[in-house]
């Protein structure tokens, strides 16, 4: 396969095994994407913020873009006002606490995740009179405990909301350097692509350039034709990203593949997505652009959502990609050179998956290849085993 940067060393277990054992990093998951159903009920009751649904039915109702056949079999919530409604019930710092606390915790018990890169869309919550001090001191406190924990490791990235204004954009930014902690690590750019083209946030992001802050966006995604293409060059070339999220419609200009190509710019794929009736194109998307030597990591999204895992993602590149233990490998580690962790805490994180490929067993320290206990009912099923989707 080409695409990915392949293995340092010989894969000794099978693509199964490599989907539950080896510890993994994961870039591209939303925070009120992870927020676990019985976590919003109670979140919803004790801020007096009604639900149209009780959580688990809004939850299996979320599709962002029925099919013909699926419209009449409704009530449906596009994913993204679904979002506001969750963010809504996000009021406090002990909120955000226990809402990084369960995502970090869910993905690695789920699917072996020990390094996870949680978006949060800072103006939703600030619109609904949350402080920005407030919700990243609670994120802060969620990460430190999941550390402390678990020995899991996590970092935010503060996302634009590109149905803002270029003015909301800057003032977040603004905002975020105003009040630097190291666990906000960069910014990114989420919401509906079709309502801001990235040019649109150049200031912002060349801001949070100019401060050191890590860039990636939503591109590619929901932008069909040469324009979601271009969109994601317009990304790395404007506003300076380091990687895309999505970025399927890049296939659809045939000058931008090669140019990402060669520059291995690394695109965070998920294979389910609220628009449910695209997931086959996903599939089909993903799979070519790693026949086109695209370089590829895989994530969940919006886990608790849809629902899936990472590594339910990863049994469908095994499943429905036909991919192998060394290819399944090589998106694993592909996530971990992606990432925004320093220089050493890559090293030392391939260099643990590594020693879990070749079979060498569990590696050293906390936090890999072993389950977390007991946290609760609400989590995500395990790898490859989320069969109970959303009723149809
Ligand atoms: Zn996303």
């Amino acid at each position: 396969m080409k695409g990915t940067a392949g293995p340092i060393a010989p894969v000794a277990l099978s693509a199964t095994e490599v989907i539950e054992l080896v510890p993994k990093a994961e870039l591209h998951v939303h925070l009120p994407g992870c927020v676990r159903p019985g976590t919003l009920e109670e979140l919803s009751r004790r801020h007096g913020v009604g639900l149209p649904l009780p959580a688990h039915e809004l939850y299996g109702r979320v599709n962002s873009a029925p099919a013909p056949d699926e419209v009449d079999r409704g009530p449906w919530f596009p994913l993204l006002r679904v979002y506001e409604l969750i963010c809504r019930c996000l009021r406090t710092a002990d909120d955000f606490a226990r809402v990084a606390y369960e995502a970090l915790v869910d993905a690695h018990r789920s699917s072996n995740v020990v390094h996870q890169e949680l978006s949060f869309s800072p103006t939703v919550h600030m619109a609904d009179g949350v402080r920005y001090r407030d919700m990243v001191d609670g994120l802060v406190a969620g990460l430190e405990a999941a550390r402390r924990d678990h020995g899991l490791s996590g970092v935010l990235i503060a996302a634009v909301n590109r149905e803002d204004s270029p003015a909301v954009a800057l003032d977040m930014v603004e905002t975020v350097v105003a009040h630097r902690v190291d666990e906000v690590v960069g910014i990114g750019l989420d919401f509906d692509e079709r309502k801001g083209a990235p040019e649109l946030f150049a200031e912002a992001f060349a801001l949070a350039g100019r401060h050191g802050l890590h860039r990636t966006a939503h591109a590619g995604e929901h932008v069909p034709g040469p324009a979601g293409a271009a969109n994601v060059r317009t990304c790395v070339e404007l506003l300076g990203c380091e990687r895309v999220d999505h970025g399927y419609y890049v296939l659809e200009g045939p000058e931008v593949v090669p140019w990402a190509r060669d520059r291995g710019l690394a695109f965070d794929v998920a294979f389910t997505t609220s628009r449910r009736a695209l997931r086959p194109w996903r599939l089909a998307s993903v799979r070519e652009m790693l026949r086109q030597g695209l370089r590829v990591n895989v994530s969940s999204d919006d886990p608790a959502l849809f629902p899936t895992t990472l590594g339910r993602e990863l049994a469908l590149a095994r499943d429905e990609l036909g991919l192998g233990a060394e290819e399944i490998f090589a998106l694993v580690t592909n996530a971990v050179e992606a990432s925004f962790l320093g220089p050493d805490q890559k090293k030392s994180l391939l260099a643990r998956a590594e020693l879990v490929a070749r079979g060498d067993g569990s590696p050293p320290g906390p936090g890999a290849g072993r389950p977390v206990p007991g946290e609760g009912p609400d989590g995500p099923t395990a790898p490859g085993g989320a069969g109970s989707g959303p009723p149809p």
